[in-house]
């Protein structure tokens, strides 16, 4: 039995690290489009105002996935369940076959209509990724603006 999971985060992890409990036989493969293991995003902002270096976010051990003998594709996005055959499609046209499959995607950050979110400097904050950019940014930045100061300075 092959169980594929898509979605590397909380529900992801937790739901292998469970069904290996369960069966300790079965082939089990995470599948996430983010290049980390899996990390809490509740505690990115403290990534970004250091009150936390990077190792702190994660929610287990780098042997975790070898430990618990899971198999783990990083970097992967699934574009297409094809439901007949069981199996996904990546991006780049590759496929890996599933006999069940959890779909743990979860959310992701919803960009509202609003004049200047395209501007460069205006991030997400979902993903540590998003975290890293910001972090790499402030290095810029003299002085913290409220969006109205900063609306100003445009004009
Ligand atoms: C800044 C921030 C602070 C938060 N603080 C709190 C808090 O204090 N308390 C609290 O309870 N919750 C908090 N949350 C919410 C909490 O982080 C989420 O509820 C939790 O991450 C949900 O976990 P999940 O596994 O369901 O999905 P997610 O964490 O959203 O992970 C889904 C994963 O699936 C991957 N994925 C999606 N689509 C594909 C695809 N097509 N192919 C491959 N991979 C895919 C995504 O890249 C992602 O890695 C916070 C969230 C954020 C962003």
């Amino acid at each position: 039995m092959r169980y594929v999971i898509i979605g590397n985060s909380a529900a992801g992890i937790s739901c292998a690290e469970n069904l290996r409990k369960l069966h300790p036989s079965s082939r089990i493969t995470i599948v996430s489009d983010e290049n980390e293991r899996a990390y809490s995003r509740c505690l990115i902002s403290r990534f970004v105002d250091g009150r936390l270096k990077k190792e702190g976010l994660y929610f287990k051990p780098k042997s975790f996935y070898r430990d618990y003998g899971i198999e783990i594709l990083l970097g992967h996005k699934i574009i297409e369940i094809e439901r007949e055959k069981s199996r996904l499609l990546y991006e780049n046209s590759q496929e890996i076959s599933y006999d069940k499959l959890l779909i743990a995607t979860g959310s992701r950050a919803f960009r509202p209509d609003i004049e200047g979110l395209d501007l460069e400097g205006v991030h997400e904050f979902h993903s540590m990724n998003d975290a890293e950019n910001i972090v790499s940014r402030l290095k810029e930045v003299s002085q913290l603006q409220t969006v109205a100061s900063y609306k100003e300075s445009l004009l």
